[in-house]
C-alpha cells in the first residue's frame, strides 16, 4: 500500500510539474503575441485618434481659409484699407505665424508687413490654379524655420486674381499629436507617402528632425533594412500596420503607420518595445508567479490529499485490524493472521482456542465496567505473554477471545501451556477490594484440520467445544469432537422441539418404587422420573434432554409439567381408595431462581387437591452450594406446607457430611457412585457408615441410590441404610406398572 501511494504521489507530482511547464511556455507564447496584438491595437487607437484630429485640423484651416478667400474675392476686398488689419487680428487669434495674400503676378504682402514674390513656388501655383490646400512641411522664406502652409484661391468675377495663405508652425500638429498610453514614452511623426518628414518629434528618443524616415531607418543602421522597404511599400499601397525597427540607441521599437488623409500623409506612430515588455513583463512575472504559486499549491494539495487518504486508510486499518480496549489485533486482523501463519509454518500443527472469562458479567456488576476493562486487558496480556511469534490471537467481543496456537505433536502440549496461563490469570486482583475474585475462563480447543480454510467455521467449532466447558470451577477447556457437534445438534433439535413436545404430551413420567430395608416391601413411595416419547416413538432418558433444559431454562416448565403429571396421578390413586405413600420429584436448581418456585407448586398440589404429604421434593447438593442461604429459605417454606425434602445425589458434588448439619432436608439420598464401591471399597463403606449415622443422628432418613446387586442390598441392610432405589428391587416403570404395586398386584 505504501509503494502504490508513493508511486502515485510520484506520477501526480510530475504531471503537475508538467502541467506547469506546458501552462509556462502556452502562456508565455500566449502574452506574446498578446504583447504584439496588444501594442498594435493602441498603436492603432492612437494613430486613429491622432489622424482623425489632424485631419478635423486641417479640414478645418482649409475650410476656414477657402471661406476667408471667398470672401475676399467675392466682395473685392482685397484693396480694402482695413482688409489686412483684419486678416492680421484672423492670424492672431487662430494661432498662425501669418496670413498672406498672393497675386496673380507671385508678389505677395503678409499680414506681419513683409513683401516677397512667390510666383515660382510650386504650392502657390497648385493652389492658384486650384483649390483650397495644405502644403508638405516648406522652409519658410522669411523665418527660414519649417512650415505648413494652407492656401486658398480668391476668385473674382468667376477668375482667380490671386490667393489667401496661411502659414503656420508644425509644432501646431506636434502638440495634437500626444500618446498618452505607455506613460508618453511614445511618439508620432508626419510623414509623406516618400517619407519625407511632415512632422518631426520633440521625443529625446525620435528620430528628432530628419529629411526622409525610411532613409533615417536605414542610416541608423542597416537591420532596419528590410523594415523600412516594408513601410514603403505599406504606404505607397495606402495600407496600415505595425512594424518594428532599431533606434539610434540600438533599441527596438514597434512602428505602427496609419495614412491621415491630409496630403496622403502618413501617421507614424512609435513605441519602444521595452515599456510595452516592462508593462508585460510586470505582468509576466506576476503571471508566473501566480502559475508556480497555483502549481505549489496543487503538490501541497495532492500530498496532503495523499497525506489524508493515507491517514484515512490507516484509520479504518485502525478501525478494522485494531481492537480499540486491548490495543491488539482484531477479529478481522486474526483471521488474515491465522491464514497467514498456517501459510508461513507449514510443518506446525494448529489448534484454534476460543475463549472467555467465567462470570465476566459479576466482575462488571460487582467492579464496574472500568474493572471490567482492566480485567480484559490484564487476560490479553496474559495472552500476548504465553504466546509464540508464530500464533496469534485475537478479542472478538466483550470477554470473548479467540487464539490460534501451534504444536508440534500431540495436543497434550497444550495442557500445560494451559495451566501455566491458568495460574497466571489467578495473579490477578482487581483494584478495588470488594472481596476475592478468581480470574477463570472457559475454553474449547478445535485441532484444525489442514483442509480447514474458513476461520469463522474454525471459531465456531472452538465455541462448541467452549459451551460444554461452561459451568466448570476453575479455568478449563473442552476438546472438540464430531461426537459433541453431533451432541450439540442432537441438543439444538431436542431445545426446537420442546413447545411442541409439551403440547403433544410426549413427556410422560415413570415411576421407580422405594424399597424398604427394615420392612422388605415397598410401598415407601417412589420417584417420579421424566421420559421423553419422542414423535417417532423412541424413548429418550433425562439424562439426554434435562441438561439442556437446564442450560436453556426449559427445565422449569418441564418440571412443573411433570409435578402436575404426579399429582394429577396421585388425584386418580386418591380417588380409587389407594393408600399412596409420598411420590418425591425433582426439582431444578434453575427454579430456586424463581421467587415464585414454592407458590407455583402448592397452586398445583391445591388444584389437584391432594395432601402436599404426598410428594417430596428432591434437590441437588449444587442447589446448596448455589445458594444456601436461599436454599434453606425454600426449605423451610416448604416445610411450612407439609413437603419433606429429600437431599439427591448425596456425595458426588463437593457436599461434606458436616454441611448436614445446617441443612434442615429429610431424607439424604447417597448417590450412586457410593453404593457401586460399597462391595469393592472399604473406605466407600466406612464413607457410607458415616454418612447413614450422621443423617440418622440428625432425624434423617437414607436412601441408597442405584443398587444393583445382592452383595450391596446385603451390606445396605446391615449398615443400618433405611430405603433402597435401583435395579436390584425395581427399575423405574410406567404409571400403569406401578399402579399394580399400590394394588398390591405386583
Ligand atoms: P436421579 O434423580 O439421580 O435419578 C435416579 C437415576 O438413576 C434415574 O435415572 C434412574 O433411572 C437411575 N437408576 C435407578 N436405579 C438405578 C440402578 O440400579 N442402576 C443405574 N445405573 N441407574 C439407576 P434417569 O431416570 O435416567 O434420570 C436421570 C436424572 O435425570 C435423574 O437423576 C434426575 O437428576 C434427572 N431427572 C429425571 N427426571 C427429572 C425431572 O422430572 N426433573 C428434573 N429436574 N430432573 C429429572
Ligand atoms: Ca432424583
Ligand atoms: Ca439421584
Amino acid at each position: 500500500m505504501k509503494n502504490i501511494s508513493r508511486r502515485r504521489i510520484t506520477v501526480q507530482t510530475l504531471l503537475i510539474l508538467l502541467t506547469v511547464v506546458v501552462v509556462f511556455i502556452v502562456y508565455g507564447y500566449l502574452l506574446g503575441r498578446g504583447n504584439w496584438d496588444k501594442t498594435y491595437g493602441v498603436l492603432f487607437e492612437v494613430s486613429q485618434k491622432n489622424a482623425t484630429i489632424l485631419k478635423n485640423d486641417s479640414d478645418q484651416t482649409v475650410g476656414n481659409i477657402a471661406n476667408l478667400a471667398y470672401a475676399l474675392g467675392s466682395f473685392d476686398l482685397l484693396e480694402h484699407p482695413s482688409t489686412m488689419e483684419y486678416l492680421r487680428r484672423y492670424a492672431e487669434e487662430r494661432g498662425f505665424r501669418r496670413l498672406g495674400i498672393a497675386f496673380v503676378d507671385g508678389s505677395a504682402i503678409t499680414t506681419d508687413g513683409h513683401e516677397y514674390n512667390v510666383a515660382s513656388r510650386t504650392f502657390f501655383n497648385q493652389v492658384l490654379n486650384g483649390t483650397a490646400d495644405v502644403s508638405n512641411v516648406l522652409m519658410d522664406t522669411l523665418d527660414r524655420d519649417p512650415v505648413i502652409v494652407c492656401g486658398a484661391p480668391i476668385i473674382h468675377d468667376g477668375e482667380a486674381i490671386g490667393i489667401l495663405f496661411a502659414t503656420y508652425s508644425v509644432d501646431r500638429y506636434i502638440k495634437a499629436l500626444t500618446i498618452s498610453s505607455y506613460n508618453d514614452e511614445g511618439y508620432s511623426y508626419i510623414v509623406t507617402p516618400y517619407g519625407e518628414c511632415v512632422v518631426g518629434s520633440t521625443h529625446p528618443d525620435s528620430f528628432g528632425m530628419f529629411q526622409n524616415i525610411f532613409a533615417k531607418l536605414t542610416t541608423t543602421t542597416p537591420d532596419n533594412l528590410e523594415m523600412a522597404i516594408e513601410l514603403r511599400k505599406g504606404m505607397a499601397d495606402g495600407r496600415n500596420g505595425m512594424l518594428s525597427f532599431i533606434d539610434g540607441n540600438g533599441d527596438e521599437n514597434y512602428m505602427y503607420y496609419q495614412p491621415v488623409n491630409v496630403n496622403d500623409w502618413y501617421i507614424l506612430t512609435v513605441i519602444p518595445v521595452d515599456v510595452v515588455t516592462k508593462k508585460t513583463q510586470g505582468m509576466l512575472f506576476w503571471s508566473y508567479g501566480f502559475i508556480v504559486f497555483c502549481g505549489v499549491m496543487l503538490l501541497f494539495l495532492v500530498f496532503n490529499v495523499q497525506r489524508l487518504r493515507r491517514a484515512r486508510y490507516d484509520d479504518l486499518e485502525r478501525l478494522a485490524y485494531v481492537d480499540e480496549l486491548t490495543g491488539g489485533a482484531s477479529y478481522a486482523k486474526f483471521k488474515l493472521d491465522v491464514l497467514r501463519l498456517r501459510h508461513e509454518y507449514p510443518g506446525m500443527k494448529y489448534a484454534l482456542i476460543s475463549l472467555d472469562i467465567d462470570h465476566f458479567q459479576y466482575v462488571n456488576d460487582v467492579y464496574g465496567f472500568e474493572e471490567g476493562d482492566t480485567a480484559l486487558r490484564f487476560l490479553w496480556k496474559c495472552l500476548s505473554d504465553a504466546l509464540h511469534s508464530h500464533e496469534a490471537f485475537a478479542r472478538v467481543s466483550d470477554d470473548h477471545f479467540v487464539i490460534l496456537v501451534g504444536y508440534m505433536k500431540s495436543l497434550d502440549e497444550l495442557k500445560i501451556r494451559f495451566l501455566e496461563f491458568a495460574e497466571q490469570l489467578k495473579t490477578y486482583h482487581p483494584s478495588k477490594d470488594f472481596g476475592s475474585y478468581n480470574l477463570a475462563v472457559s475454553a474449547g480447543v478445535y485441532p484444525l484440520d489442514p483442509a480447514d480454510d474458513n476461520v469463522d467455521t474454525m471459531v465456531s467449532r472452538a465455541k462448541t467445544a467452549q459451551k460444554r466447558t461452561k459451568g466448570n470451577a476453575s479455568s478449563s477447556y473442552t476438546l472438540y469432537s464430531d461426537d459433541l457437534r453431533r451432541e450439540l445438534l442432537q441438543n439444538k433439535y431436542l431445545e426446537n422441539r420442546f413447545d411442541q413436545a409439551l403440547e403433544n404430551k410426549e413427556f410422560i413420567v415413570y415411576y421407580q418404587p422405594k424399597f424398604n430395608l427394615k420392612g422388605e416391601c415397598f410401598g415407601s413411595g417412589a420417584e417420579a422420573l421424566v421420559r421423553w416419547i419422542d414423535s417417532d416413538g423412541k424413548l429418550l432418558s433425562p439424562g439426554v434432554f434435562i441438561p439442556v433444559f437446564e442450560r436453556n431454562g426449559d427445565i422449569v416448565r418441564l418440571d412443573q409439567y411433570v409435578f402436575d403429571s404426579v399429582c394429577r396421578d396421585i388425584r386418580r390413586w386418591l380417588d380409587e381408595g389407594l393408600s399412596v405413600p409420598p411420590i418425591s420429584v425433582n426439582v431444578s436448581r434453575r427454579q430456586l431462581l424463581y421467587p415464585s418456585f414454592v407458590s407455583d407448586y402448592l397452586k398445583i398440589i391445591r388444584r389437584h387437591g391432594i395432601p402436599a404429604g404426598c410428594v417430596q421434593m428432591e434437590f441437588t447438593e449444587t442447589m446448596l452450594i448455589d445458594n444456601e442461604q436461599m436454599f434453606i429459605e425454600v426449605v423451610k417454606e416448604l416445610h411450612a406446607n407439609g413437603i419433606l425434602i429429600q437431599m439427591d445425589d448425596f456425595g458426588s458434588g463437593y457436599s461434606s457430611l458436616n454441611m448436614l448439619r445446617n441443612v434442615p432436608v429429610d431424607i439424604l439420598k447417597l448417590d450412586k457412585r457410593f453404593v457401586d464401591d460399597i462391595e469393592s471399597d472399604l473406605k466407600s463403606r466406612d464413607v457410607v457408615v458415616g454418612a447413614i449415622t450422621l443423617a440418622h443422628i440428625l432425624s434423617m432418613d437414607v436412601t441408597a441410590e442405584g443398587v444393583e446387586t445382592k452383595g450391596q442390598y446385603d451390606i445396605l441392610r446391615t449398615i443400618d441404610c433405611d430405603y433402597i432405589q435401583g435395579y436390584y428391587c425395581a427399575r423405574p416403570m410406567p404409571v400403569a406398572d406401578y399402579e399394580k404395586i399400590l394394588r398390591g398386584e405386583a
